[in-house]
């Protein structure tokens, strides 16, 4: 296979992200695409490069994945993830955690170290256990921004959450591609704000919350969940480049097709297996930034790219 230029291409999540969070997730994408691609630089992983994006994502607050994520009705803490890789699609997916800092490692773990490819709930905290991975409180999972949009959709008395009352936090995810045209997907959330106890959504779903296979391409999804996993969303997006489309035009098409064929809002970032970039969503915002050589490009408004020079 011929050489490819490798690219790491991040995300924040799609969602009506206020003005004054603009600033915040810009600045968190861009921090994310750099060690992301510093990552894939200096190891040649893929792996290793979308987990150490996607845990930049899950330290910050304003992103609503590990700490930051936001809250079930009952007010606790439900995150999930999912890995995998385009050579021989190995995957790994968890759902469920309530007390793991960083869901995507042990989605990682998952494909790694055990024979299965999906583990949830307290099994899977038992498992993280013996892995030794960091285990931290509920407490410290919580922000004040998450508690507070609870409480506002509780006012609300809103039965139906939905990505827009998610306030300004998002989904977090990653795609990249080295030299050689392997490529990788990981993708890490807390829900949605208000969801019932033991809700699963799309994020831990493969080909829904994100897919890689090496002879088409990469994804990873955001949006309202239950639309995207009813859609197939990141299997769409891969299913339309097999078909001719390039990354753009197939992103643009799919999410678009979601929305209208079932309601509700998404967006993906996407990579071919020759490193060609699609951004797309139909959500009034997505965060989104990545690196190829010494050039970072981002964006969060619709038709927004910034480029600047890393130095
Ligand atoms: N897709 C996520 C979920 O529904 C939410 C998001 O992407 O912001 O759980």
């Amino acid at each position: 296979m011929s050489s490819v230029q490798p690219i790491l291409l991040v995300h924040g999540g799609a969602g009506n992200v206020p003005d004054c969070n603009v600033q915040n997730k810009l600045d968190g994408v861009r921090q994310a695409a750099k060690e992301g691609y510093r990552i894939l630089k200096e190891t040649g992983s893929v792996l290793d490069s979308v987990v150490a994006a996607v845990k930049v994502m899950e330290d910050l607050e304003g992103f609503n994945a590990g700490r930051g994520s936001v809250l079930t009705i009952d007010g606790t803490i439900e995150m999930e993830a999912q890995i995998i890789e385009g050579k021989n699609m190995n995957a790994g997916c968890v759902t469920l955690l309530s007390h793991i800092q960083y869901p995507v490692e042990l989605a990682r773990l998952v494909m790694e170290k055990t024979p299965h490819t999906f583990l949830g709930g307290e099994a899977a905290e038992e498992f993280a256990k013996k892995m030794g991975v960091p285990f931290v409180t509920q407490d410290f999972l919580k922000t004040k921004a998450a508690e507070k949009a609870l409480a506002e959709f509780k006012k609300k008395g809103a039965l139906n959450p939905t990505l827009t009352e998610i306030g300004g936090v998002g989904t977090v995810g990653c795609v990249a591609i080295d030299s050689n045209g392997h490529t990788a997907s990981a993708t890490s959330t807390g829900g949605i704000n208000g969801k019932y106890r033991g809700r699963i959504g799309d994020t831990p779903l493969l080909g829904c919350g994100g897919y890689a296979d090496d002879t088409i391409g990469t994804v990873s999804t955001t949006g309202h969940g239950e639309s995207i996993m009813r859609y197939n969303l990141a299997q769409r997006i891969l299913n339309a480049m097999t078909h001719g489309k390039n990354p753009q035009e197939a992103v643009d098409q799919e999410t678009a097709a979601m929305t209208a064929r079932v309601g509700k809002d998404a967006g993906a970032i996407v990579l071919s297996n020759k490193g060609e970039v699609g951004v797309g969503f139909t959500s009034y915002r997505m965060s989104w930034a990545y690196q190829v050589g010494d050039e970072l490009h981002y964006g969060i408004d619709k038709g927004q790219k910034l480029v600047d020079k890393i130095s």
